[in-house]
């Protein structure tokens, strides 16, 4: 099955109407080994290195992709739309997403959910029908279950930071259809694994997405367990269910306002709420917050939400990170440090 490749940045790519046109949707990562050369070449460098990182993933790798699409999450996305047209010849497709969740915005989401579904149908001469979307939809949701109670395991287990990172790497990059037996077969694995490190601390994670493993690493150096977060590579993407007894296109919107929401969304109140449940479900007391160098939606709400989480009694600790290969000894040290003082 052929890709489509697509950028956003708090998960709000339709994935479904890609996955019922007979593609198999791979969210770009960038890959932080190879780092931002490519595109630099052609952005400014206060971008965030992520997306910088994603562009230039686009501009070697486009040749295997069917088309590339963008949803409107932080400015980077809207931004970038324009430059990686210019210089990838690809079918490029545009969904703009809205910032709030009230009724206009539901309205305007529809309506730009079935004019994507008409591009991919013009550009790629198919038809992509309600029946196409509904079984798209059961097939995300056995995925987002899947996934929902391997990560459930986190906080009874031994799985290590770096061992979820991958799952979800696989599940938002890799073939969508052999993806349930997947899931089992690692859910049967993943239960009989020795019970939860007491030498560790469990934590919550939050912040800009962290896509490579060198910040899993630093978390699991430090004794830092995540056994919950709200990222797009995390929670964000399997906590809710997409409805399956209402047309496609609209549970594809019931569900864009049900999910963990980014900090690119407005009012953030509901943001902050998904942190605070979470911490109480798991009686988490320690949060790691942290934004990636040039990452303004988190750097800017973490101001808020730290303050607000340190109010409700949980110890939290903000980083700026570097996107960067090299596991940073500092960063280790200021985790441990935290760790130590949070627990005194
Ligand atoms: S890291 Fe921050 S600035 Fe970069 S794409 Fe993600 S949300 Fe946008």
């Amino acid at each position: 099955m052929k890709t489509f490749a697509y950028f956003d940045s708090g998960h709000e790519f339709p994935e479904e109407i890609v996955m019922a046109a007979g593609f198999d949707p791979c969210k770009i990562l960038g890959d932080v080994e190879i780092g931002t050369g490519p595109a630099d070449e052609y952005l400014h460098n206060y971008f965030c290195p992520f997306a910088r990182a994603c562009f230039t993933e686009a501009l070697s790798r486009a040749g295997e992709w069917a088309g590339i699409g963008f949803a409107h999450g932080c400015d980077a996305t809207n931004r970038h739309y324009d430059v990686w047209r210019a210089h990838i010849d690809k079918p490029f497709f545009w969904v703009n997403t809205p910032m709030k969740i009230d009724a206009t915005a539901r309205k305007f989401h529809l309506r730009e959910l079935e004019n994507f579904r008409a591009g991919l149908e013009r550009e790629y001469g198919i038809e992509i029908s309600d029946e196409k979307l509904a079984e798209a939809i059961r097939l995300s949701n056995r995925i987002k279950n899947g996934l929902k109670r391997l990560a459930a395991l986190r906080a009874e287990h031994d799985i290590n930071n770096l061992e979820y990172l991958e799952l979800m790497n696989r599940a938002l990059t890799g073939p969508r259809q052999e993806l349930p037996e997947e899931l089992e077969r690692k859910l049967d694995e993943w239960q009989q694994r020795p019970p939860f490190p007491r030498a560790l601390e469990a934590v919550l994670l939050t912040g800009s997405d962290v896509t490579s493993p060198e910040w899993m690493e630093a978390l699991e150096e430090a004794g830092l367990r995540v056994v919950r977060d709200d990222l797009s590579l995390g929670e964000r993407y399997f906590r809710a269910a997409i409805p399956e007894d209402i047309p496609p296109l609209k549970a594809l919107v019931e569900y864009y306002g049900a999910y963990p929401q980014p900090a690119t969304r407005v009012p953030s109140d509901r943001r902050l709420q998904y942190l605070e449940t979470a911490a109480w479900e798991n009686d988490i007391r320690l949060v790691i917050s942290q934004n990636l160098k040039f990452c303004e939606p988190y750097a800017i709400d973490a101001v808020w939400t730290t303050g607000v989480l340190k109010n409700k009694g949980l110890k939290i600790i903000h980083l700026e990170r570097e996107y960067t290969p090299t596991l940073d000894q500092q960063v280790i040290t200021r985790l441990e440090t935290f760790k130590e003082m949070a627990l005194q």
